[in-house]
């Protein structure tokens, strides 16, 4: 704990932390030790952790990295958090993202974006990726043994394989949602952002349970995900999705992608490809849904309930209050969804929009459902079309470049199942890439298993 708050105070051009709790670390940490002396250390005993900002945590601001929940610090704790320190772990701080978790480069948000510690070919700043980019820059940069993030269209691994780590985004259902700042509450997920893929299981099966608090969470039983990864995946089915293989893919990331077979392959595993034929629907999809549930979502913040009110003028009443504090409180991103959202929600285009969208969700998930029926263990395909790319890329782009990032993470969100990034090579100038299992429900196991022979 001491190493990684040190780390972190050395650390700060990274911008990774963006709230601080050195006290409550070396509370915890004592209490750890106390706890590994009488002989009752869990395996989260005594590791020091950072979590994402979209996480409330009892009496530590939590924000979502936006302006429009300034001084707010929640009075209760996530689910998550709660199982985490039951465990034993140790809380260092809050780490930066993209506002609302709405974002594929943690530049969007109100504490200025987080630095990737690898750098570019000639030097230059790069993102960690977003929008739980705090904490795979910190993952990445030592400052904390490992990190929590959210994934509702690839918040988790996208970062994950823009840094060199490791990322996974559990099934729908598996991590409770409560006390987790929604972003949209159909795809959202929280899971492990680790250095290695058996950290990662040690940290998904502390952050699991079945909570009554979120009605959505199931009740699976959680295994011993680490005494899972034997490595042997022998008469395991990969399915190589054709559909993946989109114009414009990178040769390096191609080739990524095969060395990624071939070692599934020399492990025992058959490969087979495999067609998943509404996927080109997913992007669209997810950014009619995604938008939408964010539009009602985000309703709750009106300068009554939490955080921040903006200073009103003479004779301004509740509309303007409304208005000026969502205008000052929200970033653009964030207000650019809130539209998209309440347009496709609108009466006169809930049916073309949002309706048609549902659909097509169920179409893809039919398509993973025929692959699972037709025994298909794991899908493998590339996390991110390219590597990490430099900061300020984007703020000359239309934002819809930012969203093309997401193509090969969304398609899991919207089917609601499990998907893990791995570190396997890099790129032409040394820069981290990653490939992406996605798993059948509630197969954390197995997918952590396939995992472990990638890395
Ligand atoms: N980039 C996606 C978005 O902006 C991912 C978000 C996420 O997974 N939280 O919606």
């Amino acid at each position: 704990t001491d190493a990684c708050l040190s780390a972190i105070e050395g650390a700060s051009a990274l911008n990774a932390f963006v709230h601080k709790t050195p006290d409550m670390a070396r509370e915890m940490a004592a209490a750890a030790d106390r706890r590994i002396r009488a002989g009752e250390a869990a395996p989260m005993t005594g590791i020091p952790v950072g979590i994402k900002d979209v996480f409330c945590v009892r009496g530590v601001p939590s924000q979502a990295a936006s302006r429009i929940l300034e001084g707010f610090t929640p009075e209760y704790e996530s689910t998550v958090t709660r199982n985490l320190w039951d465990a034993g772990a140790v809380m260092l701080g809050k780490l930066n993202m993209d506002e609302f978790a709405m974002g594929s480069t943690n530049e969007a948000s109100c504490y200025g974006r987080a630095v990737n510690p690898w750098k570019g070919a000639a030097g230059e700043e790069l993102t960690p990726g977003g929008s739980s980019g705090g904490s795979a820059a910190a993952v990445a940069a030592d400052l904390c043994l490992a990190a929590t993030g959210t994934d509702t269209g690839g918040s988790i691994r996208q970062p994950a394989a823009f840094t060199g780590t490791v990322g996974l985004r559990p099934t729908y259902g598996r991590v409770s949602r409560w006390g987790v700042i929604a972003y949209a509450s159909s795809l959202d997920q929280a899971g492990p952002m680790t250095k290695t893929v058996r950290d990662a299981a040690i940290m998904l099966g502390a952050m699991a349970s079945c909570d009554p608090q979120d009605s959505t969470s199931a009740d699976h039983p959680v295994p011993d995900y680490e005494s899972l990864l034997s490595g042997d995946i022998r008469g395991k089915k990969i399915g190589i999705p054709r559909e993946y293989r989109i114009d414009g893919l990178p040769d390096e990331i191609a080739a990524l992608w095969q060395i990624g077979t071939d070692m599934l392959r020399e492990a025992g595993a058959e490969i087979v490809d495999i067609s998943l034929p509404h996927t080109k629907y997913a992007l669209p999809a997810y950014y009619v849904i995604a938008p939408a549930e964010a539009s009602s979502n985000l309703a709750r913040y009106d300068g009554v309930r939490y955080g921040r009110r903006a200073r009103l003028g003479q004779g301004d009443g509740i509309v303007e209050m409304y208005e000026k504090t969502r205008a000052e409180g929200f970033g653009p991103e964030v207000q650019r969804r809130i539209m998209i959202g309440t347009y496709v929600l609108s009466a006169g285009f809930y049916d073309a929009y949002y309706n048609r969208a549902r659909k097509v969700r169920a179409l893809i998930k039919r398509d993973f459902d025929r692959a699972h029926a037709d025994g298909i263990d794991a899908i493998l395909a590339p996390t991110t079309p390219s590597s990490a790319f430099p900061l300020g890329a984007m703020d000359q782009a239309d934002p819809v470049q930012m969203y093309l990032q997401d193509v090969f993470t969304v398609t899991l969100n919207l089917a609601g199942l499990p998907g893990i990034s791995v570190p396997v090579g890099q790129d032409r100038s040394g820069l981290p890439l990653g490939l992406q299992l996605i798993g059948r429900p509630f197969e954390e196991g197995e997918l952590l298993n396939l995992a472990f022979v990638l890395e």
